[in-house]
Protein backbone atom coordinates (compact mmCIF):
# COMPACT_ATOMS: atom_id res chain seq x y z
CA UNK A 1 0.00 0.00 0.00
CA UNK A 2 1.37 3.29 -0.94
CA UNK A 3 0.04 6.30 1.65
CA UNK A 4 -0.23 9.89 1.61
CA UNK A 5 -1.13 12.54 3.91
CA UNK A 6 -1.37 16.33 3.41
CA UNK A 7 -2.05 18.86 5.81
CA UNK A 8 -5.38 20.58 4.80
CA UNK A 9 -6.73 24.00 6.44
CA UNK A 10 -7.87 24.16 9.79
CA UNK A 11 -5.12 21.71 10.69
CA UNK A 12 -6.97 19.06 9.26
CA UNK A 13 -4.77 16.30 7.78
CA UNK A 14 -6.19 14.58 4.28
CA UNK A 15 -5.01 10.65 4.49
CA UNK A 16 -5.36 8.45 1.49
CA UNK A 17 -4.24 4.96 1.24
CA UNK A 18 -4.26 2.86 -2.14
CA UNK A 19 -3.01 -0.33 -2.66
CA UNK A 20 0.38 -0.47 -4.82
CA UNK A 21 -0.34 -3.25 -7.23
CA UNK A 22 -3.05 -1.02 -8.97
CA UNK A 23 -0.08 1.41 -10.16
CA UNK A 24 2.37 -1.21 -10.74
CA UNK A 25 -0.20 -3.07 -13.13
CA UNK A 26 -0.88 0.97 -14.76
CA UNK A 27 3.23 1.12 -15.43
CA UNK A 28 3.52 -2.56 -16.63
CA UNK A 29 0.72 -2.16 -19.05
CA UNK A 30 2.68 0.92 -20.29
CA UNK A 31 6.24 -0.25 -20.69
CA UNK A 32 4.59 -3.26 -22.70
CA UNK A 33 2.97 -0.75 -25.21
CA UNK A 34 6.41 1.21 -25.00
CA UNK A 35 8.47 -2.08 -26.18
CA UNK A 36 5.83 -3.51 -28.70
CA UNK A 37 6.40 0.26 -30.50
CA UNK A 38 10.10 0.29 -29.98
CA UNK A 39 10.05 -2.91 -31.82
CA UNK A 40 8.01 -2.63 -34.52
CA UNK A 41 10.08 1.06 -35.40
CA UNK A 42 13.15 -0.76 -35.38
CA UNK A 43 11.66 -3.52 -37.77
CA UNK A 44 10.08 -1.12 -40.01
CA UNK A 45 13.48 0.82 -39.90
CA UNK A 46 15.74 -2.20 -40.70
CA UNK A 47 13.27 -3.36 -43.68
CA UNK A 48 13.21 -0.15 -45.53
CA UNK A 49 16.98 0.19 -45.07
CA UNK A 50 17.60 -3.33 -46.44
CA UNK A 51 15.53 -2.26 -49.34
CA UNK A 52 17.00 1.25 -49.95
CA UNK A 53 20.56 -0.17 -49.85
CA UNK A 54 19.75 -3.41 -52.51
CA UNK A 55 18.53 -0.65 -55.23
CA UNK A 56 21.24 1.59 -54.55
CA UNK A 57 23.70 -1.23 -54.95
CA UNK A 58 21.80 -3.03 -58.28
CA UNK A 59 23.90 -0.73 -60.54
CA UNK A 60 27.15 -1.08 -59.02
CA UNK A 61 26.99 -4.95 -59.11
CA UNK A 62 25.85 -4.44 -62.60
CA UNK A 63 29.21 -2.71 -62.98
CA UNK A 64 31.35 -5.19 -60.46
CA UNK A 65 30.23 -8.07 -62.98
CA UNK A 66 30.94 -6.58 -66.22
CA UNK A 67 34.79 -5.57 -64.81
CA UNK A 68 34.97 -9.03 -63.74
CA UNK A 69 34.02 -10.25 -67.12
CA UNK A 70 36.58 -7.66 -69.01
CA UNK A 71 39.27 -8.70 -66.61
CA UNK A 72 37.78 -12.77 -67.99
CA UNK A 73 38.72 -11.69 -71.43
CA UNK A 74 34.70 -11.43 -72.65
CA UNK A 75 34.82 -7.62 -73.76
CA UNK A 76 31.07 -7.50 -75.04
CA UNK A 77 29.18 -5.50 -72.37
CA UNK A 78 26.02 -3.63 -72.76
CA UNK A 79 26.27 -0.64 -71.33
CA UNK A 80 23.54 1.19 -69.29
CA UNK A 81 21.17 3.64 -70.78
CA UNK A 82 20.26 5.44 -66.84
CA UNK A 83 21.37 9.01 -67.06
CA UNK A 84 22.88 8.97 -63.60
CA UNK A 85 26.66 8.89 -62.65
CA UNK A 86 26.30 5.05 -62.63
CA UNK A 87 25.19 5.22 -66.20
CA UNK A 88 28.12 7.57 -67.19
CA UNK A 89 30.50 5.10 -65.49
CA UNK A 90 28.73 1.82 -66.95
CA UNK A 91 28.99 3.38 -70.49
CA UNK A 92 32.90 4.08 -70.56
CA UNK A 93 33.52 0.68 -68.86
CA UNK A 94 32.02 -0.35 -71.95
CA UNK A 95 33.98 1.47 -74.20
CA UNK A 96 36.87 0.77 -72.22
CA UNK A 97 35.81 -2.63 -72.95
CA UNK A 98 35.48 -2.25 -76.72
CA UNK A 99 38.78 -0.67 -76.83
CA UNK A 100 40.68 -3.46 -75.55
CA UNK A 101 38.95 -5.76 -77.82
CA UNK A 102 40.12 -3.49 -80.57
CA UNK A 103 43.92 -3.23 -79.58
CA UNK A 104 44.37 -6.80 -78.51
CA UNK A 105 42.56 -7.73 -81.69
CA UNK A 106 45.47 -5.57 -83.49
CA UNK A 107 48.31 -6.81 -81.39
CA UNK A 108 47.27 -10.17 -82.24
CA UNK A 109 46.83 -9.50 -85.68
CA UNK A 110 50.49 -8.04 -85.63
CA UNK A 111 52.00 -11.37 -83.58
CA UNK A 112 50.28 -13.54 -86.19
CA UNK A 113 51.91 -11.68 -88.91
CA UNK A 114 55.49 -11.59 -87.32
CA UNK A 115 55.25 -15.30 -86.67
CA UNK A 116 54.74 -16.15 -90.47
CA UNK A 117 56.93 -13.81 -91.37
CA UNK A 118 59.73 -15.33 -89.30
CA UNK A 119 58.18 -18.74 -90.05
CA UNK A 120 58.25 -18.32 -93.30
CA UNK A 121 62.16 -17.30 -93.37
CA UNK A 122 64.84 -19.30 -94.95
CA UNK A 123 67.28 -17.41 -92.15
CA UNK A 124 67.28 -18.80 -88.72
CA UNK A 125 66.49 -16.09 -85.93
CA UNK A 126 67.70 -16.41 -82.49
CA UNK A 127 66.38 -14.09 -79.91
CA UNK A 128 68.71 -14.19 -76.57
CA UNK A 129 67.20 -12.44 -73.50
CA UNK A 130 69.76 -10.24 -71.27
CA UNK A 131 69.45 -13.39 -69.16
CA UNK A 132 70.83 -15.86 -71.63
CA UNK A 133 67.80 -17.54 -71.99
CA UNK A 134 66.43 -18.22 -75.45
CA UNK A 135 62.87 -16.20 -75.94
CA UNK A 136 62.15 -17.04 -79.94
CA UNK A 137 63.63 -19.38 -82.42
CA UNK A 138 62.44 -19.66 -85.74
CA UNK A 139 61.79 -22.88 -87.91
CA UNK A 140 64.91 -22.43 -89.75
CA UNK A 141 66.62 -21.43 -86.42
CA UNK A 142 65.58 -25.03 -85.29
CA UNK A 143 66.48 -26.64 -88.52
CA UNK A 144 70.64 -25.23 -88.12
CA UNK A 145 70.70 -25.54 -84.41
CA UNK A 146 68.08 -28.34 -83.52
CA UNK A 147 64.76 -28.20 -81.91
CA UNK A 148 62.71 -26.96 -79.09
CA UNK A 149 65.57 -24.39 -78.01
CA UNK A 150 62.90 -21.93 -76.42
CA UNK A 151 63.54 -21.99 -72.75
CA UNK A 152 66.90 -23.02 -72.97
CA UNK A 153 70.18 -21.25 -71.97
CA UNK A 154 72.08 -20.06 -75.19
CA UNK A 155 74.81 -22.09 -74.18
CA UNK A 156 73.18 -25.38 -74.42
CA UNK A 157 70.89 -24.22 -77.31
CA UNK A 158 73.88 -23.22 -79.68
CA UNK A 159 76.05 -26.74 -79.10
CA UNK A 160 78.60 -25.91 -82.05
CA UNK A 161 81.63 -24.17 -79.68
CA UNK A 162 82.59 -21.74 -83.23
CA UNK A 163 78.73 -20.78 -83.22
CA UNK A 164 78.51 -20.26 -79.45
CA UNK A 165 82.17 -18.15 -79.46
CA UNK A 166 80.63 -15.53 -82.10
CA UNK A 167 77.55 -15.17 -80.23
CA UNK A 168 79.82 -14.73 -77.19
CA UNK A 169 82.05 -12.41 -78.47
CA UNK A 170 79.34 -9.94 -79.65
CA UNK A 171 77.36 -10.51 -76.33
CA UNK A 172 80.56 -9.47 -74.45
CA UNK A 173 81.75 -6.44 -77.19
CA UNK A 174 78.19 -5.03 -77.35
CA UNK A 175 78.97 -5.06 -81.04
CA UNK A 176 77.43 -5.91 -84.08
CA UNK A 177 79.58 -9.02 -85.72
CA UNK A 178 78.96 -10.74 -88.97
CA UNK A 179 80.96 -13.60 -90.28
CA UNK A 180 80.69 -17.63 -91.32
CA UNK A 181 82.07 -20.56 -89.23
CA UNK A 182 82.44 -24.62 -89.60
CA UNK A 183 79.92 -25.60 -87.59
CA UNK A 184 80.48 -29.33 -87.66
CA UNK A 185 79.75 -30.53 -91.42
CA UNK A 186 78.04 -27.38 -92.07
CA UNK A 187 78.95 -23.60 -92.91
CA UNK A 188 76.71 -21.46 -91.51
CA UNK A 189 76.85 -17.64 -91.94
CA UNK A 190 75.52 -15.74 -89.00
CA UNK A 191 75.03 -11.92 -88.07
CA UNK A 192 75.07 -11.20 -84.40
CA UNK A 193 73.53 -7.91 -83.32
CA UNK A 194 73.05 -6.65 -79.45
CA UNK A 195 69.51 -5.76 -78.73
CA UNK A 196 70.58 -2.39 -76.43
CA UNK A 197 74.25 -1.63 -75.33
CA UNK A 198 75.43 -4.18 -73.07
CA UNK A 199 73.90 -7.16 -71.65
CA UNK A 200 70.50 -6.13 -73.31
CA UNK A 201 69.90 -9.64 -75.13
CA UNK A 202 71.01 -10.77 -78.45
CA UNK A 203 69.61 -11.00 -82.01
CA UNK A 204 71.48 -13.85 -83.99
CA UNK A 205 70.19 -14.71 -87.76
CA UNK A 206 71.92 -17.70 -88.89
CA UNK A 207 71.71 -19.34 -92.93
CA UNK A 208 72.99 -22.51 -93.43
CA UNK A 209 75.54 -22.04 -96.24
CA UNK A 210 76.59 -25.77 -96.83
CA UNK A 211 74.32 -26.04 -100.11
CA UNK A 212 75.79 -23.11 -101.69
CA UNK A 213 79.42 -23.94 -100.85
CA UNK A 214 78.77 -27.53 -102.43
CA UNK A 215 77.18 -25.78 -105.62
CA UNK A 216 79.95 -23.34 -106.36
CA UNK A 217 82.42 -26.81 -105.61
CA UNK A 218 80.50 -28.48 -108.21
CA UNK A 219 80.69 -25.20 -110.56
CA UNK A 220 84.55 -24.82 -109.51
CA UNK A 221 84.80 -28.97 -110.60
CA UNK A 222 82.88 -29.00 -113.37
CA UNK A 223 84.61 -25.72 -114.85
CA UNK A 224 87.36 -27.75 -114.05
CA UNK A 225 85.79 -31.13 -116.43
CA UNK A 226 85.19 -28.81 -118.75
CA UNK A 227 88.56 -27.23 -119.19
CA UNK A 228 90.05 -30.63 -118.90
CA UNK A 229 88.00 -32.63 -121.27
CA UNK A 230 88.34 -29.66 -123.90
CA UNK A 231 92.11 -29.79 -123.69
CA UNK A 232 92.77 -32.91 -124.75
CA UNK A 233 91.24 -32.95 -128.06
CA UNK A 234 91.90 -29.65 -128.56
CA UNK A 235 96.05 -30.01 -127.72
CA UNK A 236 96.03 -32.71 -129.72
CA UNK A 237 94.16 -31.15 -132.79
CA UNK A 238 96.87 -28.18 -132.98
CA UNK A 239 100.02 -30.56 -132.36
CA UNK A 240 98.68 -32.70 -135.17
CA UNK A 241 97.77 -29.41 -137.21
CA UNK A 242 101.38 -28.14 -136.84
CA UNK A 243 103.53 -31.04 -137.80
CA UNK A 244 101.34 -31.43 -141.32
CA UNK A 245 101.87 -27.36 -141.45
CA UNK A 246 105.52 -27.12 -140.77
CA UNK A 247 106.74 -29.41 -143.18
CA UNK A 248 106.26 -32.11 -145.78
CA UNK A 249 105.21 -35.83 -145.13
CA UNK A 250 104.30 -38.87 -146.48
CA UNK A 251 101.14 -39.81 -147.64
CA UNK A 252 100.30 -42.59 -144.98
CA UNK A 253 101.30 -40.66 -141.98
CA UNK A 254 99.60 -37.56 -143.82
CA UNK A 255 96.54 -39.51 -143.77
CA UNK A 256 96.49 -40.83 -140.03
CA UNK A 257 97.39 -37.16 -138.89
CA UNK A 258 94.04 -36.19 -140.76
CA UNK A 259 92.16 -38.90 -138.94
CA UNK A 260 93.57 -38.17 -135.81
CA UNK A 261 92.41 -34.43 -136.12
CA UNK A 262 89.20 -35.39 -137.47
CA UNK A 263 88.38 -38.06 -134.33
CA UNK A 264 89.40 -35.03 -132.11
CA UNK A 265 87.56 -32.78 -133.75
CA UNK A 266 84.33 -34.89 -133.57
CA UNK A 267 85.09 -36.01 -129.88
CA UNK A 268 85.24 -31.79 -129.40
CA UNK A 269 81.78 -31.51 -131.50
CA UNK A 270 80.34 -34.40 -128.98
CA UNK A 271 81.64 -32.66 -126.03
CA UNK A 272 79.99 -29.36 -126.98
CA UNK A 273 76.72 -30.96 -127.82
CA UNK A 274 76.73 -32.80 -124.63
CA UNK A 275 77.28 -29.08 -122.47
CA UNK A 276 74.42 -27.55 -124.86
CA UNK A 277 72.13 -30.02 -124.44
CA UNK A 278 72.80 -29.95 -120.58
CA UNK A 279 72.69 -26.37 -120.03
CA UNK A 280 69.66 -26.36 -122.13
CA UNK A 281 68.07 -29.13 -120.23
CA UNK A 282 68.87 -26.39 -116.86
CA UNK A 283 67.25 -23.52 -117.94
CA UNK A 284 64.16 -25.12 -119.71
CA UNK A 285 61.50 -24.51 -116.86
CA UNK A 286 59.09 -27.47 -115.56
CA UNK A 287 55.91 -25.96 -116.71
CA UNK A 288 57.50 -26.04 -120.29
CA UNK A 289 58.07 -29.39 -119.63
CA UNK A 290 56.59 -31.67 -122.66
CA UNK A 291 53.70 -34.27 -121.61
CA UNK A 292 52.64 -36.27 -124.37
CA UNK A 293 51.41 -39.70 -125.34
CA UNK A 294 54.82 -42.16 -125.55
CA UNK A 295 54.98 -45.24 -127.09
CA UNK A 296 57.55 -46.64 -125.78
CA UNK A 297 57.93 -50.01 -127.51
CA UNK A 298 57.70 -48.04 -131.21
CA UNK A 299 60.19 -45.75 -130.25
CA UNK A 300 62.71 -48.51 -128.40
CA UNK A 301 61.88 -50.23 -132.51
CA UNK A 302 63.75 -46.98 -134.13
CA UNK A 303 66.29 -46.78 -131.55
CA UNK A 304 67.33 -50.12 -132.31
CA UNK A 305 67.39 -49.51 -136.22
CA UNK A 306 69.10 -46.27 -135.56
CA UNK A 307 71.99 -48.62 -133.58
CA UNK A 308 71.79 -51.46 -135.41
CA UNK A 309 75.48 -50.93 -137.30
CA UNK A 310 77.13 -50.19 -134.05
CA UNK A 311 75.74 -53.19 -132.91
CA UNK A 312 76.71 -55.41 -135.86
CA UNK A 313 80.32 -53.60 -135.27
CA UNK A 314 80.13 -54.58 -132.25
CA UNK A 315 78.92 -58.11 -133.20
CA UNK A 316 76.20 -57.85 -129.78
CA UNK A 317 72.21 -58.40 -130.58
CA UNK A 318 69.70 -56.07 -129.65
CA UNK A 319 66.82 -57.36 -128.08
CA UNK A 320 63.41 -55.27 -127.71
CA UNK A 321 60.58 -56.47 -125.66
CA UNK A 322 58.76 -53.76 -124.91
CA UNK A 323 54.53 -54.44 -124.87
CA UNK A 324 52.50 -52.82 -127.13
CA UNK A 325 50.28 -51.19 -124.56
CA UNK A 326 53.36 -49.80 -122.57
CA UNK A 327 52.43 -46.10 -122.85
CA UNK A 328 54.30 -43.28 -120.96
CA UNK A 329 53.62 -39.65 -120.62
CA UNK A 330 56.26 -37.40 -121.53
CA UNK A 331 58.30 -36.07 -124.58
CA UNK A 332 58.64 -39.03 -127.30
CA UNK A 333 62.08 -36.93 -127.81
CA UNK A 334 63.93 -37.38 -124.81
CA UNK A 335 62.31 -40.89 -124.46
CA UNK A 336 64.47 -41.73 -127.68
CA UNK A 337 67.61 -39.99 -126.55
CA UNK A 338 67.62 -41.84 -123.09
CA UNK A 339 66.55 -44.94 -124.71
CA UNK A 340 69.64 -44.89 -127.57
CA UNK A 341 72.13 -43.34 -124.54
CA UNK A 342 71.58 -45.97 -122.78
CA UNK A 343 71.40 -48.32 -125.54
CA UNK A 344 74.34 -46.98 -126.97
CA UNK A 345 76.04 -47.39 -123.29
CA UNK A 346 75.27 -50.96 -123.42
CA UNK A 347 76.73 -51.88 -126.56
CA UNK A 348 79.96 -50.02 -126.02
CA UNK A 349 80.70 -51.38 -122.69
CA UNK A 350 79.03 -54.19 -123.17
CA UNK A 351 80.83 -57.33 -123.82
CA UNK A 352 83.02 -57.69 -126.40
CA UNK A 353 82.18 -59.77 -129.19
CA UNK A 354 78.78 -62.15 -128.89
CA UNK A 355 77.16 -59.87 -126.65
CA UNK A 356 73.39 -59.86 -126.04
CA UNK A 357 71.52 -56.32 -124.66
CA UNK A 358 67.85 -56.22 -124.02
CA UNK A 359 65.34 -53.70 -123.64
CA UNK A 360 62.36 -54.66 -121.79
CA UNK A 361 59.64 -52.33 -121.21
CA UNK A 362 56.34 -53.25 -118.98
CA UNK A 363 53.26 -51.44 -117.03
CA UNK A 364 53.69 -51.10 -112.70
CA UNK A 365 50.76 -49.53 -111.40
CA UNK A 366 50.41 -45.73 -112.38
CA UNK A 367 54.01 -46.43 -114.10
CA UNK A 368 55.95 -47.89 -117.11
CA UNK A 369 59.02 -49.37 -116.38
CA UNK A 370 61.87 -49.62 -118.75
CA UNK A 371 64.89 -52.10 -118.38
CA UNK A 372 68.21 -51.93 -120.77
CA UNK A 373 69.94 -55.09 -119.71
CA UNK A 374 73.81 -56.30 -120.70
CA UNK A 375 75.88 -58.95 -120.08
CA UNK A 376 79.04 -57.01 -120.07
CA UNK A 377 81.73 -56.59 -117.27
CA UNK A 378 79.52 -54.63 -115.32
CA UNK A 379 80.97 -51.79 -112.46
CA UNK A 380 82.23 -52.41 -109.05
CA UNK A 381 79.63 -50.81 -106.52
CA UNK A 382 81.70 -48.32 -105.65
CA UNK A 383 81.02 -46.42 -108.96
CA UNK A 384 77.43 -46.48 -108.94
CA UNK A 385 76.59 -44.03 -106.54
CA UNK A 386 78.66 -40.95 -108.58
CA UNK A 387 77.63 -43.00 -112.44
CA UNK A 388 75.00 -39.97 -112.97
CA UNK A 389 77.20 -37.39 -112.44
CA UNK A 390 78.99 -35.09 -115.05
CA UNK A 391 82.19 -36.28 -116.68
CA UNK A 392 82.15 -39.61 -114.59
CA UNK A 393 83.45 -42.53 -116.29
CA UNK A 394 84.31 -45.87 -114.74
CA UNK A 395 87.17 -46.25 -117.08
CA UNK A 396 87.94 -42.83 -118.98
CA UNK A 397 90.63 -44.14 -121.29
CA UNK A 398 87.86 -46.65 -122.82
CA UNK A 399 85.14 -44.21 -122.74
CA UNK A 400 87.48 -41.99 -124.91
CA UNK A 401 88.65 -44.51 -127.14
CA UNK A 402 84.54 -45.90 -127.79
CA UNK A 403 83.75 -41.65 -128.54
CA UNK A 404 82.07 -41.39 -125.14
CA UNK A 405 82.24 -37.66 -123.54
CA UNK A 406 81.02 -38.60 -120.01
CA UNK A 407 77.89 -36.45 -120.17
CA UNK A 408 75.51 -39.26 -121.58
CA UNK A 409 74.00 -40.52 -118.22
CA UNK A 410 73.86 -37.20 -116.46
CA UNK A 411 71.97 -35.96 -119.52
CA UNK A 412 70.08 -39.42 -119.28
CA UNK A 413 69.17 -38.41 -115.32
CA UNK A 414 67.88 -35.03 -116.47
CA UNK A 415 65.61 -36.14 -118.91
CA UNK A 416 64.00 -38.80 -116.99
CA UNK A 417 63.53 -36.32 -113.49
CA UNK A 418 62.29 -34.05 -116.28
CA UNK A 419 59.23 -36.35 -116.86
CA UNK A 420 58.69 -37.04 -113.20
CA UNK A 421 60.71 -40.11 -113.63
CA UNK A 422 63.49 -41.98 -112.22
CA UNK A 423 66.72 -44.23 -113.50
CA UNK A 424 68.57 -45.99 -111.26
CA UNK A 425 71.62 -49.04 -112.23
CA UNK A 426 72.21 -51.57 -110.97
CA UNK A 427 75.64 -53.61 -111.87
CA UNK A 428 78.10 -56.20 -110.97
CA UNK A 429 81.60 -57.09 -111.66
CA UNK A 430 81.39 -59.87 -114.14
CA UNK A 431 77.46 -59.78 -114.57
CA UNK A 432 76.71 -57.17 -116.46
CA UNK A 433 74.59 -53.65 -115.89
CA UNK A 434 71.00 -53.32 -115.65
CA UNK A 435 69.23 -49.46 -116.14
CA UNK A 436 66.02 -49.17 -115.20
CA UNK A 437 63.86 -46.30 -115.74
CA UNK A 438 60.68 -45.33 -114.55
CA UNK A 439 57.97 -42.61 -115.54
CA UNK A 440 54.58 -41.94 -115.22
CA UNK A 441 52.22 -44.00 -117.13
CA UNK A 442 49.57 -41.66 -119.85
CA UNK A 443 46.75 -42.52 -118.30
CA UNK A 444 48.26 -41.89 -114.64
CA UNK A 445 46.83 -39.10 -112.38
CA UNK A 446 48.51 -36.04 -113.57
CA UNK A 447 49.98 -35.57 -109.70
CA UNK A 448 50.58 -37.85 -107.59
CA UNK A 449 48.09 -39.15 -104.77
CA UNK A 450 49.32 -38.33 -101.47
CA UNK A 451 50.04 -41.62 -100.00
P1 LIG B 1 80.31 -41.91 -121.70
O1 LIG B 1 80.17 -40.81 -122.65
O2 LIG B 1 81.69 -42.06 -121.16
O3 LIG B 1 79.71 -43.19 -122.17
P2 LIG B 1 78.16 -41.93 -119.78
O4 LIG B 1 77.73 -40.87 -118.87
O5 LIG B 1 77.20 -42.41 -120.78
O6 LIG B 1 79.48 -41.40 -120.43
O7 LIG B 1 78.64 -43.15 -118.89
C1 LIG B 1 79.51 -42.92 -117.82
C2 LIG B 1 80.38 -44.13 -117.56
O8 LIG B 1 79.59 -45.20 -117.06
C3 LIG B 1 81.03 -44.69 -118.78
O9 LIG B 1 82.23 -44.05 -119.03
C4 LIG B 1 81.22 -46.16 -118.42
O10 LIG B 1 82.44 -46.29 -117.73
C5 LIG B 1 80.09 -46.43 -117.46
N1 LIG B 1 79.00 -47.20 -118.10
C6 LIG B 1 77.86 -46.70 -118.62
N2 LIG B 1 77.06 -47.69 -119.06
C7 LIG B 1 77.69 -48.85 -118.81
C8 LIG B 1 77.36 -50.24 -119.05
N3 LIG B 1 76.23 -50.59 -119.62
N4 LIG B 1 78.26 -51.14 -118.62
C9 LIG B 1 79.42 -50.78 -118.02
N5 LIG B 1 79.76 -49.50 -117.79
C10 LIG B 1 78.93 -48.55 -118.18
Amino acid sequence: MRFVAVAAADGMVVRLGAPLSDIDATVGAMRRRLTFAIGIAIGAALALGWLASRLAARPLRAMTESATRIAQGDYAIVPSTSPDDFGILSRTLASLGAQLEAKLRELTEERDRLSAILAGMAEGVLVVDAAGEVVLANPAAEMILGPALVGKRMADAVTSPALRAVIEEAASTGQPHETEVEAGPRAIALYVRPLAARGGGLVTVLRDMTRLRKLLVVRRDFVANVSHELRTPVTAIQGYAETLLRGPVDEPTRKQFLEIIHRHARRLGALVEGLLTLSELEARPPEQAVRERVEVSAIAEHVRATLRERAAQRETRVDVDVAADVIARGDPVAVEQVIENLVDNAIKYGKDGGGQVRVTGRRRGDRVLLEVLDDGPGMGAEHLPRLFERFYRVDAGRSRERGGTGLGLAIVKHLVESMGGTVEVDSEVGRGTTFRVEWPAWDAPAYPRAS
